[in-house]
């Protein structure tokens, strides 16, 4: 009788842990400042501009791309308004077998949408088919006019009460913000009940944000990584290296028995940040979490960390002359790709 229940235990624990494994991802959990916890990698899900501007989301390609993620182990999702996947992400979230509350869920609230937060994230749930998310972003606090005509002039400190509104009616589990610099975040730390629990920002080889993210640490906020692979695939030639295959990547990668784009996920998850790349291919969907059975040495750690230029990928030069705008001013000599449209 005893040798039944021992087995039966050893049993039962073996299949508990198994489930709970499965059910929670590939990747670590971290805590945030608001008691809720958040997964250390997560997948992107803007699928950029081409000629004719923002990317048309093609049918079932969202559903797709998600459902191919949650397979691999993502339990983060980073969605926006302003990206037009929350439909097809909703509906991918809601065919899988993993419980709604395994699943970290993050949207935005769009630059032209600050006036009316609550009903904005309504919006989105309704989108969705979802009746909360786990974390709520302003998305800039750059503000646009509804039809895009013209900046806005709303003061973010006045957009994060509706943040702390939607949070506490329970649409919400945490809240934070996105694209704010550290002047900005101190005023709104000075001005707020509830600290942010996250700021997304851009974070890859070419833009290390030391200063940012130190203060980030020692406020207790965590940092998502927008953008995180850089310029690996850019084929433009304009931003700094690395690309994919610079020599000095390719031997840490060897090293490791990985892939360049997995030894700089791994960098940015190892520096405390978490990257959600964004992929719409399985096979490279895959590729970007299976990160987690290694450990970048100190040295490699400091060979990657050389590759900083202070580079913005993500450069909203049109946004420039907002008094909110976030990043350093410069002279843009090119033709403007995001001139009059949402940031990623
Ligand atoms: P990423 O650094 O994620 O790069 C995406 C590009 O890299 C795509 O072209 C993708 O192509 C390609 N790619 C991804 N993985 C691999 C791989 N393993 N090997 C080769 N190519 C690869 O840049 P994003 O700008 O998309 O940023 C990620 C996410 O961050 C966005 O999707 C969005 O969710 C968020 N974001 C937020 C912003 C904000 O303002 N808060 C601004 C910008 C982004 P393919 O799909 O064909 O694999």
């Amino acid at each position: 009788m005893e040798l039944i229940w021992l087995l039966a235990f050893c049993f039962s624990s073996v299949f508990c842990f198994q489930i709970g494994e499965n059910d929670g991802g590939t990747a670590p959990r971290v805590p945030m400042n608001d008691g809720n916890s958040i997964p250390t990698l997560g997948l992107g899900t803007f699928l950029g501009f081409d000629e004719s501007g923002q990317k048309e989301v093609k049918e079932k390609e969202v559903e797709n791309q998600v459902t191919w993620a949650l397979d691999a182990g993502y339990r983060l999702i980073d969605t926006a308004s302003a990206y037009h996947t929350e439909s097809q992400i909703g509906v991918a979230i809601k065919k899988s077998s993993i419980p709604r509350e395994n699943i970290f869920l993050v949207t935005k609230l769009a630059s032209h949408e600050q006036r009316n937060v609550v009903e904005s994230l309504r919006q989105s749930l309704s989108r969705l088919n979802m009746t909360y998310v786990d974390l709520y972003l302003i998305h800039t606090p750059v503000t646009f006019k509804e039809d895009f005509s013209s900046f806005d002039d709303i003061d973010y400190l006045d957009t994060w009460k509706g943040m702390e509104e939607a949070q506490r009616l329970g649409l919400t589990k945490s809240i934070g913000i996105s694209n704010f610099n550290i002047d900005q975040i101190k005023r709104l730390l000075e001005n707020c009940n509830v600290k942010p629990a996250v700021l997304q920002v851009e974070v890859n080889l070419n833009l290390a944000q030391d200063k940012l993210l130190d203060f980030c640490k020692s406020n207790g906020i965590v940092v998502m990584a927008y953008t995180p692979l850089g310029s690996l695939f850019d084929s433009s030639g304009k931003p700094p290296p690395p690309r994919h295959d610079d020599t000095a990547l390719v031997t840490i990668a060897e090293k490791y028995g990985k892939t360049t784009p997995q030894i700089v996920l791994r960098y940015l998850t190892q520096r405390g940040v978490i990257p959600i790349p964004k992929s719409v291919n399985k096979k490279r969907i895959e590729e970007n979490i299976n990160i987690f059975d290694f450990q970048l040495s100190a040295e490699d750690m400091e060979i990657l960390a050389k590759f900083n230029a202070d580079y913005r990928t993500v450069f909203p030069s049109f946004w420039q002359e907002h008094p909110y705008y976030p990043f350093e001013k410069k002279d843009v000599p090119d033709p403007d790709p995001f001139k009059g449209k949402p940031i990623g």
